[in-house]
């Protein structure tokens, strides 16, 4: 089954850029993926084919129109039925490794890519819109952050990763970053690769690396290893383990 990532935007021609290289450009050669942008601009029905507005209220930029982007994500809605429609801007919920497995585990997606000020705020709620965010940081607009859900949704889709197995151990999928990664050559500047890597003892390295996963979640990311040790205390299996 084809993945189907429609994409409106004002800049069709950065689709599928960058994702047409690599992991994400072979999958799209082989039919696994499909990538539709479309022109937001061909929805305005003035002379001058506009798009945007000064805001209500007064204030700097321009808005996007409510009812001309309704026309793109109707007509996009009518070209591939049921998929799930995400707006990207800073304002949405930030995306997460669970919500990029449940959409890649769908039939595809469909994303608006806002530009200058952003969306008439009206149009999320008419088309039941899920509002999504790469990051705590301003792009000038959505298709960088299109790119990136849709590069974590591709790579995730069956057949595209090597082994199936491989991205379960990746940052995230466990709740705690990865462990750090090392390759030969052995000494590299003075500074060796940790002994125990090299010992060929599989319980000893696993043991190495998901203690390294929970000190380097804990010192870098202290929200992740809170959330992680409040599942921990709340599931039974991990009960027993916070009696020490
Ligand atoms: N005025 C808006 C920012 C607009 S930036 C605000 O302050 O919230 C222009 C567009 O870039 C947005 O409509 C959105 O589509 C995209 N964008 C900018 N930052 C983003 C982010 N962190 N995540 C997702 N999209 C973003």
């Amino acid at each position: 089954m084809t993945f189907i990532a429609q994409v409106l935007t004002l800049y069709p021609e950065m689709f599928p850029g960058p994702l047409g290289l690599s992991i994400a450009g072979r999958a799209l050669n082989e039919g696994r993926w499909r990538c539709d942008p479309l022109q937001i601009r061909d929805f305005a029905t003035d002379r001058h084919r506009s798009v945007d507005d000064t805001p209500a209220g007064g204030g700097a930029g321009m808005v996007l129109r409510a009812d001309v982007v309704a026309r793109a994500v109707d007509h996009a809605a009518a070209a591939a039925p049921g998929l799930p429609m995400l707006a990207m801007t800073p304002r949405g919920a930030p995306l997460s490794q669970k919500r990029v497995r449940a959409l890649a585990a769908g039939p595809g997606l469909t994303i608006l890519c806002g530009r200058f000020e952003g969306f008439d705020e009206r149009l999320f709620e008419a088309r039941g819109i899920e509002q999504v965010s790469i990051g705590d940081y301003i792009l000038s607009g959505g298709e960088m952050g299109a790119l990136v859900l849709l590069d974590a949704c591709v790579r995730l889709l069956p057949g595209v990763m090597g082994a199936p197995s491989s991205g379960d151990d990746e940052s995230f999928e466990s709740g705690l970053l990865e462990y750090p990664h090392y390759t030969r050559p052995n000494e590299w500047e003075g500074r060796t690769i940790p002994e125990v890597l090299r010992s060929g003892d599989h319980a000893k390295i696993a043991a190495w690396r998901k203690s390294k996963a929970e000190i380097d979640t804990r010192l870098r990311r202290p929200d992740l290893w809170e959330r992680h040790e409040g599942a921990r205390v709340r599931s039974p299996s991990g009960a027993r383990h916070d009696e020490d």
